[in-house]
């Protein structure tokens, strides 16, 4: 165990940065946009190699010296937390590759001023770490599933075994977290055939399917434009495989979480199961959500990113190094200060960043 929780609460408690010291601030934008949601990078090594996230020669990892220790992270989020951010996300790279990953879920859950912790999982590790993570006090779950063809999987994962992901789903569900969502990065030509059975099967086990449009990230190598399969191509195909249905908006439906980029709709008519037939579309290229854009971005390595879309980090390991506590709030503010509204994904090779996603917690 990197540390244990008793000595990481002795480790923080003298140089914690003290949110009690400081003056109470939330983190608001130029655009008026409340950040209080972090999507925290715990290792930037996925143990998939998933076609349109990982470029062809890898993302070279980062330095072990130059990753956030458990203690750091937990450090940083108390000034996130200061500043009034109320959720976490760990993600990655594949956050359960880090090991020990139940013991930073409950030192941050345990935060004061936490109240909502999740985990974005390709699930490959997911049938041993459900009941810990659930047991560490983690209350949301994301898993991707591109697909429920076992060689399609493995294809498009580069050497994922999807039936590891279905027995991680299981185990999850049987230890009942607050919601459990599939995120399914839409394809043309690869799933766009299975978007309504991936629906099916996702109501069949009270979890909601999430699409998303795919990025050109990392300067667009594993981007081919002819694949992106829009927000609205996606509407269209789940309402046709589902006879006499049509589509209702449904972002505030209870139990999911509609604050954030994505949209929920809810299929209304047709043969009804008795399960909400909700699922919700992340469509960065072709319906911009930056107007609802509530999050930032902390990579393994502490930079800051405040889009995802735009290489600007600010550095917060520096700072937190040297002790500052003060000025890691302070760059904090700073960062959020230039987070920008809008972004050019469209432009392939001109506009998207040349970060990948696997280096900033996607
Ligand atoms: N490994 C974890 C997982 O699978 O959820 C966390 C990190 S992963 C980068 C987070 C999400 O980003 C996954 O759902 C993944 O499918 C998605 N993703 C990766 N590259 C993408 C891209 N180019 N466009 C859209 N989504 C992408």
């Amino acid at each position: 165990m990197a540390i244990a929780l008793a000595e990481a609460a002795a480790a923080l408690a003298p140089r914690a940065l003290a949110p009690r010291a400081l003056a109470p601030r939330a983190l608001i934008d130029p655009q008026r946009r409340v950040i209080d949601y972090l999507r925290i990078s715990v290792t930037d090594r996925c143990n998939y190699r998933c076609t349109y996230c990982m470029p062809e020669d890898g993302a070279a990892p980062a330095a072990r010296a130059d990753v956030l220790s458990f203690e750091e992270i937990v450090a940083l989020a108390r000034a996130f937390v200061s500043l009034g951010v109320r959720r976490l996300r760990l993600t990655g790279g594949e956050p359960t590759v880090r090991r020990d990953l139940p013991t930073l879920a409950r030192l941050l859950r345990d935060l004061p001023g936490v109240d909502e912790l999740a985990v974005s999982t390709n699930g490959d590790r997911l049938a041993a770490l459900a009941a810990p993570l659930r047991a560490a006090g983690v209350d949301r779950l994301n898993v991707s599933l591109d697909t429920l063809d076992a060689a399609k999987f493995r294809r498009i994962t580069g050497r994922g075994d999807l039936s590891r992901v279905l027995a991680g789903l299981a185990a999850a569900r049987a230890v009942g977290f607050a919601s459990i969502k599939l995120n399914t990065v839409a394809v043309k030509g690869f799933n766009d055939d299975e978007l309504a059975a991936l629906c099916d099967f996702a109501w069949a086990r009270g979890f909601v399917p999430r699409f998303i449009e795919q990025m050109p990230m990392a300067a667009g190598q594993t981007f081919v434009p002819g694949q992106l399969l829009s927000a609205a191509e996606i509407r269209a195909a789940i309402v046709a495989a589902h006879a006499g249905s049509r589509l209702v908006a449904d972002d505030d439906a209870a139990g999911v979480r509609g604050a954030g980029p994505a949209r929920y709709h809810r299929l209304v008519g047709g043969p009804e199961t008795g399960a909400p037939r909700r699922f919700g579309l992340i469509s960065p290229m072709t319906e911009h959500f930056c107007d609802r854009c509530n999050r930032a971005r902390l990579s393994a390595t502490g930079a800051l990113h405040a889009c995802l879309a735009h290489d600007d980090a600010v550095d917060l390991r520096g700072p937190l190094r040297a002790g500052g506590q003060r000025a890691v709030v302070e760059a904090i503010v700073a960062a959020i200060a230039t987070k920008r509204d809008g972004h050019d994904f469209e432009l392939v090779g001109l506009g998207g960043p040349r970060k990948a996603m696997v280096q900033i917690g996607g």
